[in-house]
């Protein structure tokens, strides 16, 4: 391999690895039988390697490595870890939060509510006036919205787990800017680590672009199932949206459909 070919390489790598990194990959496995060749490439310009084996190969971060077409560095499907950590902890931790600017405007925050061993969670985006007000999530007219959304698969409001990217009142009730939902998504990510629903049910992109780390609109990916961590995501259209649109409530309907089916065929014991 020529110097240029292992720039280009390593290039590559280092955005594949950041790309993971975004994605909430805290590492990969490498095989031992691996580990020398990435330490000492094999070069045609002889280069001292800047990298000596470790004597030891590093702990396993995630499950047995995978074979692939590009061998044997392709990472085990990630899976989340459950947490030890209580939703009071984190609660705490966040306090009377000044992290981003939204805190300036707000009331209140407000935390994650509901069933905390919900086999469903409903991720939204920020709240909004009546949620600043009140302290709780979805609790104004898109709230009562998804009351009834999660009556017509056959659940109560409060066997759901019910939560936002960003838990202060964005003004205007604007989208969370990426720095704003980048700041208080992990708190969320903790408190989905540490319930582990079977299901999360994003409403619009915002909940579903931070979830996902996707590109892509929630006209696209709608009512197909994705992953996050082994979790099954539906994205679906905001109830907000559905107040401003009602034709989309049928898509909306199909969607929900799918997520009860989904759970009614995965009954599982421990909850
Ligand atoms: N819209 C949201 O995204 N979240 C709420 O809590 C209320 C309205």
């Amino acid at each position: 391999m020529s110097q240029k070919e292992l720039r280009d390489l390593v290039a590559e790598t280092k955005k594949q690895l950041e790309h993971l990194r975004v994605l909430g990959v805290d590492g990969i496995q490498i095989s031992t039988a691996t580990l020398p060749a990435v330490a000492a490439p094999q070069i045609t310009t002889p280069v001292t390697p800047s990298v000596q084996p470790p004597s030891k190969p590093p702990a396993p971060v995630a499950s047995e490595p995978t074979t692939s077409l590009f061998g044997d560095i392709a990472p085990a499907p990630v899976k989340l870890t459950k947490s030890t950590e209580t939703f009071e902890l984190i609660h705490a931790e966040i306090g009377d939060c000044t992290r981003c600017p939204l805190h300036l405007e707000r009331t209140h925050v407000v935390h994650t509510e509901g069933n905390r061993k919900a086999r469903l969670m409903f991720v939204g985006e920020a709240p909004g006036a009546d949620e600043d007000v009140q302290a709780r999530p979805f609790v104004g007219r898109a709230g009562q919205l998804l009351t009834k959304i999660i009556e017509a698969i056959g659940l109560k409001r409060e066997e759901v787990l019910i939560g936002n990217v960003n838990r202060c009142r964005p003004p205007g009730n604007r989208a969370p800017t990426t720095e704003e939902a980048s700041t208080c998504k992990p708190y969320l990510l903790r408190e989905i680590a540490v319930v582990q629903p079977e299901v999360i049910v994003v409403l619009g992109n915002t909940a579903m672009k931070n979830l996902l780390d996707t590109r892509e609109g929630i006209t696209r990916l709608r009512g197909n199932f994705q992953d996050y961590k082994g979790i099954k995501v539906m994205p679906t259209f905001h109830p907000a949206y559905l107040l401003r649109d009602p034709s989309k409530k049928r898509e909306t309907w199909e969607d929900l459909k799918r997520v009860r089916d989904y759970l009614d065929s995965h009954r599982s014991s421990d909850r």
